[in-house]
């Protein structure tokens, strides 16, 4: 008999083969330790799979996860996939050779369902595990490529995977400094955070709301300096 505890849900996340042809050995003998969030900003998995497994198309993730939680392997994690392109993060690059991508089917302008994110859960767990990657070193295609991308954009839950250990806590930072403050140059703050990629003040904010605090609009405020200087003060600790 079970007992009245707490029930955990543990989904299985067993993927479907569906190879793709878009991929090369990683460079240098690099092997990840970083994974790389994304959403495919098309109408549907089965075309997001069709693109990601077309030779002609030279992009590829390891990993697709359907609306339905349906999870598509389409790269050996060995492998380098194609999915991250230009851009840095914390002062590294050739990102794909450093990481495994994970693409959500989303068009970008809706929520992610339940048995996607799940999915995701689970298969982040094993990833984590598997090549022993801290929950700091899961990222968005935003956080790496400011300015170029957005996604996996502002409706994606990283609160919840960081509440399971499967990303980093955003830093509770919400007082609101003299706005004079807001004058400074913050290039040094955003690289200590991480955000090394070459983009301008108004790129690196973007980039920076989008993963801890999507909510805020408008010019650089003192909350936004309160979140860097957190961040950044947690990335030279880790770097110690
Ligand atoms: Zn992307």
């Amino acid at each position: 008999m079970a007992g009245a505890g707490a029930k955990t849900v543990v989904q299985k996340c067993t993927p479907v083969w569906h190879p793709s042809p878009n991929f090369t050995e990683r460079r240098n003998g690099l092997q990840p330790h970083l994974v790389v969030l994304h959403y495919t900003a098309m109408s549907s998995a089965e075309a997001a799979l069709q693109r990601l497994c077309d030779a002609e198309a030279e992009v590829s993730a390891h990993y697709l996860i359907g609306r339905d939680g349906t999870l598509w392997q389409m790269v050996a994690e060995m492998a380098r996939a194609w999915h991250a392109g230009a851009g840095e993060w914390r002062g590294l690059d050739d990102i794909n050779s450093r990481s495994i991508g994970i693409e959500l089917d989303n068009a970008g302008d809706h929520p992610f369902s339940e048995p996607q994110v799940s999915c995701l859960e689970a298969l982040l767990g094993q990833i984590l595990k598997r090549w022993a990657i801290p929950p700091e070193a899961v990222i968005g295609h935003s956080d790496m490529a400011p300015g170029r991308k957005i996604d996996p954009g502002p409706r994606f839950d990283w609160a919840r995977l960081a509440r399971q250990g499967l990303a980093a806590h955003s830093p509770i930072a919400n007082e609101c400094p003299e706005a004079s403050e807001a004058a400074g140059d913050f290039q040094n703050l955003y690289e200590a955070a991480g955000y090394s990629a070459a983009a301008s003040p108004e790129e690196l904010l973007q980039a920076l709301r989008l993963r801890h605090a999507p909510w805020r609009q408008g010019a650089l405020c003192g909350a936004d300096i309160a979140l860097l200087r957190a961040l950044s003060a947690s990335g030279a600790r880790r770097r110690t």
